[in-house]
């Protein structure tokens, strides 16, 4: 298909679904139209997103090529020809362009329109969440440099320092901010007047902020040297350790601990099938019966005592925990076995979980609110 005609089939389908939506709109009562609105309001927060989500990309290649983020206006990497305004309209430029540079037909990475995509949902969820308030400049900014370091991550294996650091600073001065504005209120508050007492130094934001980044760092490190001892290599790099401890920083020590099991949980999901595969091709038995078993044990445990089976039953129940912990000991003996054999997956990449699962946490609001 030529660029004409998709730009003629693009402009038929815009034309067709504003139809359609000022059709519904004119045909809606009060609350329709309401929704309408809030829709439209959504897509406009989307777009704002999707045009972050551009900025990003720039930010993430310009971070690769050591070139300034705003300096040369945007080119082709292949032909140098600088882009045209209709060439860098997100998301729909990819499409109209069929995923090729308007000038050499150098193919565009498929990156581009993901990222601008992703950032435009995450933003839809910021503004759910937060609406329009100080905090959210926060939230956008540290969602912004969640998503390069998870993309920079991704497609390198590369962590930055300046957006490791860049993730720290903010944190800290997010928490220092909502510190202050509490200090701030407590000392015109003329019931209980200004009063720093032991309790309020150990729970304010700037502490909690101060342990998260401490134990972003401890935990990490503990991590990497227990996959030293498991697996006989270091299982990341420093740059996670820095990604940690930045958002300890951000979000505060108590939700530090809820980022960390997520990211686990994140990593099993996605490791899960490429292990089992290898665990498949090179015939470890082993894994392979342990595994299942015990996540199968494990989850009609969960379900039975839901339903309270084993309110009275506990024979049974006791039963049910001895086989969970059989087969959870067989998996791990079984697991530390293949790692140390070599041929499982030794690299874990967890920087990207880390900052999937942080920005799981800001759109989940469980702490950013002033
Ligand atoms: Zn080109």
């Amino acid at each position: 298909m030529n660029k004409t005609a998709r730009i003629l089939i693009a402009a038929i389908i815009s034309i067709l679904i504003i139809g359609a939506l000022c059709y519904g709109f004119i045909n809606s009562d009060i609350t329709g139209r309401m929704y309408y609105i809030g829709g439209l309001v959504l897509f406009f927060v989307f777009s704002i997103g999707a045009v972050v989500g551009s900025f990003l990309n720039v930010v993430i290649l310009r971070s690769f090529s050591g070139e300034s983020i705003v300096m040369p206006p945007s080119k082709c990497p292949k032909c140098n020809n600088k882009l045209k305004w209709w060439h860098n309209i997100p998301i729909i430029s990819y499409l109209l362009l069929g995923g090729k540079c308007g000038f050499c037909e150098e193919k565009i990475s498929i990156q581009y329109p993901i990222v601008e995509f992703i950032t435009g949902i995450i933003f839809v969820g910021i503004f759910i969440v937060y609406g329009i308030l100080p905090e959210t400049i926060f939230a956008v900014l540290i969602a912004s440099i969640l998503i390069v370091l998870a993309v920079t991550d991704i497609k390198e294996r590369v962590v930055f320092d300046k957006h490791t650091y860049f993730l720290i600073v903010t944190g800290l001065i997010y928490n220092f901010l909502l510190t202050a504005i509490t200090l701030y209120n407590q000392a015109f508050n003329t019931i209980s007047g200004f009063r720093i007492t032991t309790e309020w130094v150990i729970y304010n934001p700037m502490t909690s902020s101060i342990l998260g980044l401490i134990l972003g760092v401890i935990v990490m490190e503990c991590l990497a040297r227990i996959g030293y001892l498991i697996a006989g290599e270091r299982a990341f790099g420093e740059g996670d350790t820095y990604i940690a401890a930045g958002l300890g920083a951000a979000f505060g020590w108590q939700n530090f601990i809820i980022i960390i099991v997520l990211s686990v949980i994140l990593q099993i999901i996605a490791i899960l099938p490429v292990y089992l595969k290898k665990q498949f091709t090179g015939k470890h038995y082993g894994v392979l019966f342990s595994l299942p078993m015990f996540i199968i044990l494990a989850i009609s445990y969960y379900v039975l005592s839901l339903k309270g089976i084993f309110i009275s039953r506990y024979v049974l129940k006791n039963i049910m925990l001895a086989l969970i912990g059989l087969f959870g000991i067989l998996s791990a003996f079984f697991t530390v076995k293949g790692l140390r054999a070599k041929d499982e997956l030794t690299y874990f990449p967890f920087g990207p979980a880390l900052a999937i699962s942080g920005i799981l946490v800001l759109i989940t609001n469980i702490h950013f609110t002033l």
